[in-house]
C-alpha cells in the first residue's frame, strides 16, 4: 500500500483543495433542462409520463449528493476541538460508510473510511471525524484526493503527532461499465507524521482496520 505524497506538499495543496469552487451556479431551471437533454441523449423521451418528474428529482438528488460543497471541514474541526488531558494514544474511527461520486463519470463510489490520529494537544469528538469524511465525500472525487483531504484537514487543524487514513471503495464506473469488474475494491491510504515514520504505529493502525 502506498502512502500519499510528502506532508510539505500536502499542506500546500490543502488550501487550494479545500476552497469551495466560486463558479456561478446555474439556475434550477437550467439544471433541469440539462437533465432533460441527458434523458434524450440516453434515448428516451423526457415528456413521457414516467419521466416528467425526473429532472426535478435529479436536481434534488444532486443537492444531497453534492452537499459537501457547502460544508467547510476546516471550520467544522476548528470549532470543536478540546484539550487532550494527557491522552496520547491512537484514536481510531473504523468503518465509516460513505457514498461519493467519481469525477470522471459522475457515478457512485461506495465504501468505508478508517480514520486515526494520535493527538498532541487537541482531540475532537468522533462524530466530527465522520462528518469530515462526509463533507469530502459529498463532492465529485477521485479516491486518492479524497483520502488526502481527510488526512490533511485533520493534520492542519488538530496538529496531531500523526494521522492515518485508509479508504476501501468500489467504483461503479468500474463495476457496472468499462472493464466491468464487480467486487473489485480500490484501497488508498495517507499516512502523516508518526504513521508515516514509525512502522509500529502504522502496523498498529493497519491491523486494527484489518489490513
Ligand atoms: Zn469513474
Amino acid at each position: 500500500m502506498n502512502t500519499c505524497v510528502s506532508p510539505e506538499r500536502l499542506s500546500r495543496e490543502t488550501e487550494a483543495e479545500l476552497s469551495t469552487p466560486s463558479l456561478a451556479k446555474p439556475s434550477r431551471d437550467e439544471a433541469e433542462a440539462a437533465v432533460r437533454t441527458l434523458l434524450r441523449w440516453a434515448g428516451d423521451d423526457p415528456d413521457r409520463e414516467g419521466l416528467l418528474g425526473t429532472p426535478d428529482r435529479v436536481a434534488r438528488a444532486y443537492e444531497e449528493f453534492f452537499a459537501g460543497y457547502d460544508a467547510d471541514p476546516i471550520d467544522m474541526l476548528s470549532r470543536t476541538f478540546e484539550e487532550t488531558d494527557g491522552y496520547d494514544e491512537m484514536v481510531l474511527l473504523r468503518d465509516i460508510d460513505f457514498q461519493s461520486h467519481c469525477e470522471h463519470h459522475m457515478v457512485p463510489i461506495i465504501g468505508v473510511a478508517h480514520v486515526a490520529y494520535i493527538p498532541k494537544s487537541r482531540v475532537v469528538g468522533i462524530s466530527k471525524l465522520a462528518r469530515i469524511v462526509e463533507a469530502f465525500a459529498k463532492r465529485l472525487q477521485i479516491q486518492e484526493r479524497f483520502t488526502m483531504q481527510i488526512a490533511n484537514s485533520i493534520n492542519d487543524v488538530l496538529q496531531p503527532i500523526g494521522v492515518g487514513v485508509v479508504i476501501e471503495a468500489q467504483h461503479q464506473c468500474m463495476t457496472t461499465r468499462g472493464v466491468n469488474k464487480p467486487g473489485v475494491a480500490m484501497v488508498t491510504s495517507c499516512m502523516l507524521g508518526t504513521f508515516r515514520e514509525d512502522p509500529a504505529t502504522r502496523s498498529e493502525f493497519l491491523s486494527a482496520v484489518g489490513r
